[in-house]
């Protein structure tokens, strides 16, 4: 028995300045989709429990950068030809790839949907074929009417990435062993929904999650799933999606579980809020001066490279430094090739002025004079510890998620315990940070991810959609069909 697998990431936000290149992807094919790391994150326990059952394992292609503006469409056709350039004349028993099921491209609004409908081409209409998705995908219905499975992350912050693959790979393996016979029942709500307002160990997610792990224990279906789309890109396919995977056999008790499971969701849709303490920037600064524990670690909500924001805004350092009620807080981080040129020709020790990043909006840099004090290459970019008068910030010649680990902060010298106030280019904090923050806040800054989801200059998004308008209805699709 021999599966393809394959591997395609990239969470595109269209509202970022610039375009994603091929430079920006992590890219292998063939065997080297194995020996690769980064190009998925799925793909790992995708493979792992395809080599347990078994089975051969056809790698074709793989491509994966961190978030980021739309991307370009040589880029998506390069992957989408290496991808099927394997397929082609190869006879293989079932498909199973890693997707993030939220990519954008210039001239292409549903990449996946077009991807997964040239490789069911490619295979034929006969052969399985499942997809890891991260919970942020938007599901289209070219998806739909491709995959036979699908299995989606249940944790955000994203920590089941490679479990999310090995079920996958389970429900592919079920349906090559003849043990299923695979459906999809899918239901789309139209609504938008920030990842800061829908961790998983806060309400109303935690009990969302729940429904899905009941709603697998039922007969017919073998994986449940939310699917929360990403706000942050102006798509004609956005919204929120239940998508279960079932039996062939028992397609009403799939389709009845996806517009049920939809239903509760949307009946908690005023509850979801942001799930950290929120405040505009002043009044974030103030309830960290206010705080005695430390560190307060802030997250710069509206710039998030994470969430594909340029990483370059100044306006809360800017409002950092006019107080001197923060100790010495240290900011993390702020891209600038030039600014890390100028720290890297200066060297260590060594007065810099720089202008660095950009005001947003408007673009002015920030004028400032620090000296370079530790240099560090870490995550696949160089960056610079700066002292300032009045704060310390990390400037790197590339966007970077490096400071998503504390321990990037202690090596480069700061023990982040000792600091009053942290803040970093972060939307909702990684569990490493959780465990060292003795308070976590939100500033809700302006910037290329902006929280305020009824701000964004939306074009494309179907209306009416909650909550930018409240009166958005909804009801399931099945019931509409009848
Ligand atoms: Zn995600």
């Amino acid at each position: 028995m021999k599966v393809a697998v394959g591997a395609m990431s990239h969470e595109t936000n269209t509202f970022a300045a610039g375009t994603t290149d091929i430079d920006a992807f992590a890219t292998a094919v063939g065997d080297g989709v194995l020996e690769t790391d980064h190009v998925g994150r799925s793909i790992g326990g995708i493979v792992e429990a395809l080599d347990d059952a078994g089975v051969e394992v056809y790698p074709t292609a793989g491509a994966s950068a961190l978030p980021g503006p739309a991307v370009e469409p040589e880029t998506y056709q390069w992957l989408r030809e290496e991808l099927l350039d394997r397929l082609a004349g190869e006879s293989v028993d079932g498909v199973c790839l890693d997707l993030h099921g939220s990519m954008f491209v210039a001239d292409e609004p549903d990449p996946e949907g077009d991807l997964l409908a040239a490789v069911r081409d490619a295979v034929g209409p006969d052969t399985p074929m499942t997809a890891a998705l991260d919970m942020h995908a938007t599901v289209t219905e070219r998806m739909v009417e491709s995959l036979d499975g699908v299995a989606g992350y249940r944790t955000a912050p994203h920590t089941d990435v490679a479990e999310t693959g090995v079920r996958a790979a389970t429900l592919l393996l079920d349906a090559l062993n003849g043990d299923a016979s695979l459906t999809l029942g899918w239901e789309p709500l139209p609504m938008l929904l920030a990842g800061e307002q829908s961790e998983t160990e806060a309400e109303p997610m935690r009990t969302l999650v729940e429904s899905l792990e009941n709603a697998d224990e039922r007969d017919g279906v073998y994986d449940a799933n939310y699917f929360l789309g990403f706000p942050w890109a102006d798509s004609p396919h956005a919204g929120c999606h239940a998508l279960v995977t079932g039996d062939a056999g028992a397609r009403s008790v799939v389709e009845g579980t996806a517009a049920e499971l939809a239903d509760a969701f949307w009946d908690r849709r005023a509850e979801f809020g942001f799930t950290t303490e929120a405040y505009d920037p002043e009044g974030a600064l103030e309830a960290a001066a206010a705080t005695d524990g430390r560190p307060v670690v802030v997250a710069d909500t509206g710039d998030i490279p994470g969430a594909g924001a340029g990483e370059n805004t100044t306006n809360l350092l800017s409002a950092m430094l006019a107080r001197e009620d923060l100790g010495r807080p240290f900011v993390a981080v702020v891209a600038d090739a030039e600014s890390y040129e100028t720290c890297r020709e200066a060297g260590e020790g060594t007065e810099v002025n720089l202008s660095l990043g950009q005001e947003y909006p408007g673009g002015t840099p920030l004028e400032v004079a620090g000296v370079p004090v530790r240099f560090l290459d870490a995550d696949g970019a160089r960056t610079v510890l700066v002292s300032l008068d009045g704060a310390d910030v990390v400037v790197a010649d590339r966007r970077t998620n490096a400071h998503r680990d504390p321990e990037f902060v202690r090596r480069l010298g700061v023990d982040p315990t000792e600091r009053a106030v942290i803040a970093v280019k972060s939307g909702y904090l990684s569990p490493a940070w959780k465990g060292v923050a003795a308070r976590r806040l939100f500033a809700l800054t302006p910037g290329e991810t902006n929280q305020r989801l009824a701000d964004l200059p939306y074009e494309h998004v179907p209306r009416p959609t909650y909550p930018l308008d409240e009166d958005a209805e909804w009801s399931p699709r099945t019931a509409r069909r009848e």
